[in-house]
């Protein structure tokens, strides 16, 4: 199923609701129709001029991550330094909030506010990323931003993919040669994948991880199941303390132990083939990954090269920094996700815990179950374990070429290895010890 976002046929002049049209408006200009592709989540490549160009850049074709992470960060992941076969190559981690957290972000606005800099300091021209559309909050538009101040309309997490390389040429039409790109990991890929051919003389990528992603509408869905009135939503979360959190219109705040989600309602297609089987959870190819998934309740930033660096320096005195923590055994959760995976996979019903049970391990789990860099950790190895399964269940022929050696890598601890016939590559490359750091 495809978004409808970036279908547009008239350029929108589109200030956000509540914010007065000032002269600078998000740019949202028409777009081509997508390309019909078989694994897509509408990158936008495929509505640019020349089409063809997913056959190398796109994620779900055949990914080169190590030559890309070379290109991008000076080397690929090595997996003897700590955390990098899972989270790709970085300089350091943090965890890290504003000191003033932004009003409509996700977390604390650190996405938000390094964009809103790059734009006040002159070092970029515009700022490609998503805004809500018009008539729902949920559904991503792509647009391009040259006020700092219009980026708070940005603010905020939406549910679903939309076409955000489709206003690269677009960008490039309008003379801007300085870009920053905020995007999710399949966005990301492709943009860094065609990065030397669009010949812009700067390019700043601010990526946040993803997982678990749908198209708005089926995320609608998943909205009604949560309360009688869907549309007063106005904010969900899946936090790292094994709650979701939802905040409505009123101003009121639900915390949901994940556990007690209504998540056996929705349909085995309710996540596409694309999510549930998508390699770059924590998006290696960004300059900076903005994310929360090992902060512990704060946010968690990789910085991954030295563009990274100058990015996370613009938040000056406005962040504060402290070292990730690390906290429970990930093996045990892995091992019982996998499990579940596999019985949906091979269209079993899920062992479901008695109800009875379910608030005892909800009460249970942020207080034993792997926490900080830990739960990061097991949710990477799930998301290689959802892959293997469902690519092998489904599109056995493409494991060969989607899924890299290292993902290979995290799955074996849990007695997933290639069959014949998927990998082409036998194993990760020896660690380049005397590789420079990025
Ligand atoms: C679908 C999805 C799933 C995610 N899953 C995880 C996860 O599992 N673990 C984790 O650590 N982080 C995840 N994130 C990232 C997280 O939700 C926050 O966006 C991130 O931590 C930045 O917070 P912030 O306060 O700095 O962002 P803000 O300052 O509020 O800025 C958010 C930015 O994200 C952009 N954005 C919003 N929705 C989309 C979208 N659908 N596609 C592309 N760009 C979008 C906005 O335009 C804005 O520029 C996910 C994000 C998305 C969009
Ligand atoms: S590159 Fe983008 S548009 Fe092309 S197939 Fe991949 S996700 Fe779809
Ligand atoms: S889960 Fe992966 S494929 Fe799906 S939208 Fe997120 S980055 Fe793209």
């Amino acid at each position: 199923m495809r978004p409808d976002a970036g279908k547009g046929t008239r350029e929108r002049m589109r200030p956000a609701d509540d914010t007065a049209l000032t002269g600078a408006p998000l740019w949202s200009p028409p777009l081509a129709p997508p390309a019909h592709r078989d694994l897509c989540t509408d990158c936008g490549i495929s509505r640019t001029a020349d089409a063809a160009r997913c056959a190398r850049a796109c994620q779900f074709i055949k990914p080169d991550y190590s030559n890309l992470e070379t290109r991008v960060h000076g080397r690929a992941r090595d997996p003897s330094r700590p955390d990098e076969l899972h989270f790709g190559p970085f300089r350091r981690m943090v965890r890290a909030a504003l000191k003033s957290p932004l009003a409509g972000a996700q977390w604390t606005g650190i996405t938000t506010r390094i964009a809103e800099q790059l734009l006040q300091s002159n070092a970029v021209d515009a700022v490609l990323t998503m805004a809500p559309a018009p008539d729902d909050r949920w559904r991503p538009v792509p647009v391009l931003v040259t006020r700092a101040s219009d980026l708070a309309q940005c603010r905020g997490m939406r549910m679903g993919y939309a076409p955000l390389l489709a206003l690269l040429e677009p960008a490039a039409a309008r003379g801007y040669r300085r870009l920053a790109v905020i995007g999710i990991p399949c966005q990301v890929y492709a943009l860094r994948a065609l990065e030397a051919e669009l010949g812009f003389e700067k390019l700043y990528v601010i990526g946040t991880p993803c997982s678990d992603n749908t198209t708005t509408e089926r995320f609608h869905e998943f909205l009604a199941l949560l309360s009688p009135q869907p549309d007063t939503i106005t904010y969900l979360e899946f936090r790292a303390d094994y709650h979701v959190e939802i905040r409505f219109a009123d101003g009121t705040q639900r915390e949901i132990p994940f556990l007690q989600l209504p998540l056996s309602t929705l349909p085995g297609d309710f996540f596409p083939l694309t999510c549930r089987t998508c390699v770059d959870y924590t998006n290696v190819l960004a300059d900076i990954t903005v994310g929360y998934m090992g902060g512990q309740g704060e946010q968690w930033l990789i910085v991954r090269n030295a563009r990274g660096e100058e990015l996370l320096a613009l938040l000056g005195d406005d962040v504060r920094l402290s070292e990730p923590g690390s906290a429970g055994k990930r093996q045990g959760a892995v091992k019982g996700f996998m499990a579940n995976v596999a019985r949906a996979a091979g269209g079993l019903p899920l062992r479901r815990m008695p109800n009875w049970l379910r608030p005892i391990v909800a009460w249970l789990m942020p207080r034993v179950g792997p926490r900080g860099l830990e739960f990061a950790r097991a949710r990477v190895e799930m998301k290689a374990v959802e892959t293997v399964l469902h690519l092998r269940r489904e599109a056995q022929r493409r494991l060969r070429h989607m899924v890299p050696a290292h993902v290979w890598k995290l799955v074996e601890p849990y007695g997933l290895t290639p069959q014949a016939g998927e990998q082409t590559v036998a194993r990760v490359a020896d660690p380049p010890h005397d590789a420079p750091p990025p």
